[in-house]
């Protein structure tokens, strides 16, 4: 194929590979590799040297081995069941070839007697005679012995001779790109191409090779695609023109002076950020980063009130309806009386909806509290100035452009995310957007305190929840999570909650993946209006939701768990003023890794620095929320490892940014990378 300067044949179709049929493209789209481009980031595993050709007396039992021997006698055994075999030697020694479930003519086909024959396996050995049990390479040509074989490990149906082939198809034929880095930033990785990079990617010897320039080459690539996709996108929605919202420091008055607590000076300067977006003439598209509990409701509705006092209407947006209601509830407390909100609920009446959709339309409501349901069709808003969007650190850059642009121009945005996350990977997954962060706890908050205990310790872990429920307090009891099978999971809880009713009597809640919405919605509530003390749970309880009375957490089987998950599911209680605490269970005592992870829990409140410990030890495609999201994952880049790399593309778009830089050059980076038209598809 003449591929030289043409990298379409990267991103072309499976199909187009010799030896890569229907099926083996089907079971290559399972693994989400959709083209030849995507098949360059399996790197190996390890590799198997076939080079050394063994006298069979020099063999060694349980290695791979290759030998030239002579086949000298079939025995093809009448009986179903017994392998066929093949006794060979060489000058040395004999060895039996055993071929299961083979056909004769095969084996005489591969094997024919008196002719000598290269063959390579694993040896093994039986009543003191070598065996080869079906010998993988089998030729009578020595020189077409594959030299070294790399091993993949992804071979569900493709075995690792196709997928070599596969993959050694491609790299001949990669096509010669033109390098899109300038001179002084290819000085940092040796000058290394982009071809030569990805060749030295798949050669044995360079397996986990992180440190190696090709290496960091190839990772800066994609974090710089990455970065690129993103500055476009900002630089688009900062040339939107807006009419800027005119308010004065009422609404904020308004609502603090109802507060029995002071902001924080991180909530005071988050609002100074926003309340600058909403005063400009460019759109805000701003992201309010701060750890669960921080506090961002109310820097969220106070810049609520005061878009209201500008003129505009304003949507809030929760993923669940018990989230809406609640923030609805408070703005209902905080709020003057003169200002209408609702809540849009798939529980309203149709009577209700119709209400709402007609009083959103004349422009009657000033706010609407609502779920994803609020981006139905039939819902216009007359006058729509603000979104904000509560705990969606799922959304993905496209998904975002997507709901920038739905508001129209006039509309600011402010998504919500209790995901602390660190700075480099905050660089990458929102770049798009301007951030504010809430580092800071409010002061009245005591630090929840992280106990670990082995499950045979049960009876203490039961008294202590007798004495805070005595007290009048509440306890989350999350159920071990069986990755394995939502079945089990199901099986667990239901007989913990078992177990747990019988020593506390209807005085506990179950809640697990097979309930329904409503029900749950409905469980919630029950448990929010204190008539359970306890609310056994598989899935990760709400997030986002304020339990205040709330105290305790036991979370069973917490090694399933990672640090950042254990922080935020921490973070459901502790919201009062009593002491509160979590209690971590172990089915057996940690191992020297695992106790390293708790302290840190156990040493820190701060979600962003437990998460960039989490990550240093599991790697961030574990971190909450980011395994199942659409942010892209990168395949090299490491955000903690290759933090020089994230801030020296970082530079880079500062200077492309600055300098007003075309940045045509990088087109093929980011039709590879991105896999997108950038000018047509994203922005
Ligand atoms: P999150 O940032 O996780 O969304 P919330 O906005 O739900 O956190 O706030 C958690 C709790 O902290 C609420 O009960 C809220 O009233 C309270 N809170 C918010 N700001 C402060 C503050 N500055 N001082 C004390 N309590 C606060
Ligand atoms: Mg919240």
């Amino acid at each position: 194929m003449e591929n030289k300067n043409n990298f379409d044949y990267l991103l072309a179709d499976l199909t187009k590979l010799n030896g890569v049929g229907k099926k083996t493209m089907e079971i290559l789209k399972k693994k989400k590799i959709n083209n030849i481009f995507d098949l360059l980031w399996r790197l190996p595993k390890s590799y198997t040297d076939r080079t050394l050709i063994t006298n069979i007396s020099d063999l060694l039992i349980g290695k791979v081995q290759t030998i030239r021997v002579v086949p000298v006698k079939y025995q093809f055994p009448r009986i179903r069941n017994l392998p066929n075999k093949v006794n060979c030697l060489d000058s040395t020694d004999k060895i039996d070839c055993i071929f299961f479930n083979s056909h004769e003519g095969y084996v005489r086909k591969i094997l024919q007697l008196n002719k000598e024959v290269t063959i390579n396996g694993k040896i093994t050995s039986y009543k003191g005679r070598y065996q080869i049990t079906n010998p993988t390479y089998v030729s009578d040509d020595r020189s077409l012995i594959e030299t070294i074989e790399n091993k993949y490990s992804l071979t569900g149906g493709i075995t690792e001779k196709t997928y070599n082939k596969i993959i050694n198809q491609i790299l001949k034929n990669l096509p010669i790109l033109n390098e899109w880095h300038d001179k002084e930033i290819l000085k940092n990785f040796n000058n290394e191409s982009w071809n030569d990079a990805i060749i030295k990617l798949h050669d044995p010897t360079n397996i986990e090779n992180y440190k190696a320039s090709f290496y960091k080459r190839l990772a800066y690539d994609e974090i710089l695609a990455t970065f690129l996709v993103n500055s476009e996108i900002r630089k688009k929605i900062k040339k939107i023109k807006k009419v800027s919202k005119k308010f004065t420091e009422n609404a904020k008055n308004k609502i603090t002076s109802k507060l029995n607590f002071n902001l924080t000076n991180d909530q005071k300067k988050s609002l100074d950020d926003i309340n600058k977006d909403l005063n400009s003439k460019s759109k805000m598209f701003r992201l309010l980063q701060g750890d669960v509990g921080s506090g961002k409701t109310i820097v969220s509705l106070i810049s609520a009130l005061s878009v209201i006092n500008s003129g505009f209407q304003v949507a809030l947006m929760a993923p669940t309806e018990i989230l809406a209601r609640q923030h609805y509830t408070l703005a209902k407390k905080l709020f003057p009386k003169n200002v209408y909100i609702e809540l849009l609920s798939s529980k309203s009446e149709n009577i209700e909806k119709k209400k709402i959709v007609k009083g959103l339309e004349d422009n009657i409501i000033h706010m609407v509290f609502a779920t994803h349901a609020i981006f139905q069709k039939k819902i216009i808003f007359a006058n729509l100035g603000f979104i904000i969007i509560d705990e969606q650190h799922k959304f993905g850059v496209r998904q975002r452009k997507l709901l920038s642009d739905k508001g129209g121009d006039n509309c600011d945005v402010l998504l919500m995310s209790a995901t602390p996350i660190p700075r480099t990977l905050t660089m990458a997954v929102y770049g798009d957007m301007d951030v504010s962060v809430i580092r800071e706890k409010p002061s009245n908050r005591k630090e929840v305190k992280t106990y670990s205990k082995l499950e045979s310790k049960m009876d203490d872990v039961i008294k202590f929840v007798r004495k805070e429920i005595k007290e009048g307090n509440q306890v989350f009891w999350v159920c071990p999570l069986i990755e394995e099978s939502k079945k089990l999971d199901h099986v667990s809880s239901v007989n913990k909650y078992k177990f747990l009713s019988k020593l506390f009597p209807n005085n506990v809640a179950l809640l697990h993946g097979r309930i329904e919405n409503e029900e749950k919605e409905k469980i919630l509530n029950k448990f929010l209006n204190k008539e359970y003390s306890i609310l056994v749970s598989t899935t990760i309880i709400e997030v986002g939701i304020d339990f205040p009375n709330a105290n305790v957490i036991i979370i069973e089987n917490a090694n399933k768990f990672g640090l950042s998950q254990l922080h935020q599911l921490r973070g459901r209680v502790g919201r009062g003023t009593k002491q509160a605490s979590c209690i971590l269970m172990f089915k057996s005592s940690l191992t020297v890794n695992a106790k390293k992870r708790i302290n840190i829990l156990k040493n820190s409140n701060d979600g962003f620095e437990i998460s960039e410990e989490d990550m240093k030890l599991r790697g961030f495609g574990d971190l909450l929320g980011f395994k199942q999201s659409g942010v892209k994952n990168f395949k090299l880049a490491d955000p903690i490892q290759n933090e020089d790399l994230f801030l020296m593309a970082e530079k880079q778009i500062k200077k492309i940014e600055n300098q007003n830089i075309n940045i045509d050059k990088y087109k093929t980076l980011l039709k590879l990378y991105d896999q997108a038209d950038i000018i047509n598809d994203i922005v």
